[in-house]
């Protein structure tokens, strides 16, 4: 089968390196050069997107901020899967926020504002700190504002309206202002439903964030309470946008209850470590979903984590010479912050997961992986 993905970055790349087993031909359409490419060597195709669109037997998207008139045209095909409406909510918070309401699940409180009448009704109605999300092109932290004091509304409100100047204005932008969680921690929770609507879900993730970007991601056994409710919440939200493909939930853990932060309707960098934790990888059960084909075991299979490279482009060779630790180059350009690649790291239990986690950060300078002491600590803490 032919599957065209919108979008050729490395969420792309790796759904074709995970289809190739299966003959599934992957390519990409890069949205910012309009041109398709094989989304592992970036060698362009030499078609057009209608072209693309004509040959694919699936249209699928590794993100969700794809420009709505080619949204529109994968979805005429009537081979667009998930649905645009999917990537919509993942794409607008305000339809994002709606969409969780709708489906019941538990999420920020929030007001929608547009005018400074709306900023300063939502100080008010929501109380302080605020946090202020654009809810159009937000991701990895952007397009974010905390606002902790009274005295402070105005300079924010000043940035968030110079923010909305500089906008695309082909789509109305605005903005969320959400109530700051006080949280435990982040997890998120990867599943997949496929077009007869089974689900099918991986473990919950432990998420470590560094300036607002995924910094570490740890997927262990156990947490049996919290992954019955995770999981509802998914069947909630996936069955609600009759969705068709990998879905990622983002949430919040307050005490022994969990709030969704946001949804991704896509592979999710917090479920690549299923690479080498899972029975079938996010990208696989994605690829398997979209083109109907049965869903694969999610089950893990020994306890793994996974590190994000971001901003640099060489780790020491040496971390291939520790036990089950396996690297993931995306071949990109080095850009400051830029996602790079990942390393996965797996062991037969959390306390030699903890140890072997000790042995890789030894090849991991600080300055480049600041958040490894604090999961270093979380992993003793686990065991
Ligand atoms: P990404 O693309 O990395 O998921 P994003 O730009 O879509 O990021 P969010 O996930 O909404 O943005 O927020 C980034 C981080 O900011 C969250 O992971 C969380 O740490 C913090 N954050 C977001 N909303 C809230 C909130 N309401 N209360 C407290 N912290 C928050
Ligand atoms: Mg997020």
């Amino acid at each position: 089968m032919k599957v065209l993905v919108l979008g050729a970055g490395q969420l792309a790349r790796m759904m074709s390196l995970a289809g190739t087993p299966l003959n599934l031909k992957v390519s990409a359409y890069d949205v910012n050069s309009d041109t398709i490419v094989d989304p592992v060597t970036q060698q362009q195709l030499g078609t057009g997107l209608a072209q693309a669109i004509a040959n694919a037997d699936v249209i699928t998207s590794e993100f969700e901020h794809i420009p709505y008139p080619v949204q529109e045209l994968c979805q005429h095909s009537g081979k667009f899967l998930p649905n645009s409406t999917a990537i919509k909510a993942g794409g607008d918070r305000r339809q994002e926020k709606q969409l969780l309401d709708k489906a019941g699940v538990a999420n920020a409180a929030y007001k929608i504002v547009v005018t400074e009448q709306d900023f300063y009704q939502a100080i008010e109605q929501l109380g302080l700190p605020l946090v202020l999300k654009s809810a159009l092109a937000g991701y990895d932290g952007k397009g974010q504002w905390r606002l902790k004091t009274q005295a402070d509304a105005p300079a924010v409100w000043a940035d968030i309206q110079q923010f909305m100047a500089g906008a695309d204005h082909t789509l109305p932008q605005a903005i969320v202002a959400e109530q700051f969680v006080r949280f435990d921690r982040e997890v998120s929770l990867v599943g997949a439903r496929n077009q007869a609507g089974d689900m099918v879900v991986y473990p919950l993730t432990e998420n470590h964030h560094v300036s607002g970007v995924l910094a570490v991601s740890l997927a262990l056994p156990g947490q049996q309470q919290l992954q019955q409710q995770a999981k509802q919440m998914f069947e909630a939200v996936a069955s609600a946008l009759d969705y068709v493909g990998v879905l990622a939930l983002e949430f919040f853990q307050v005490g022994d209850k969990l709030l969704v932060n946001e949804i991704a309707p896509r592979v999710h960098n917090s479920g690549h470590w299923t690479q080498q934790g899972a029975d079938t990888c996010q990208f696989e059960n994605h690829l398997r979903a979209v083109c109907g084909l049965p869903l694969g075991s999610t089950a893990l299979v020994r306890p793994t984590l996974m590190v994000n490279i971001l901003g640099e482009d060489h780790v020491s060779p040496a971390v291939l010479s520790l036990p089950s630790c396996h690297l993931h180059w995306y071949g990109k350009g080095k850009r400051p912050g830029r996602k790079m690649g990942h390393i996965n790291l797996s062991a037969s239990s959390t306390s030699e997961l903890a140890q072997r986690f000790d042995q890789l950060r030894q090849h991991l300078p600080e300055q480049e992986f600041p958040e490894l002491d604090v999961v270093a600590a979380r992993l003793k803490q686990l065991q």
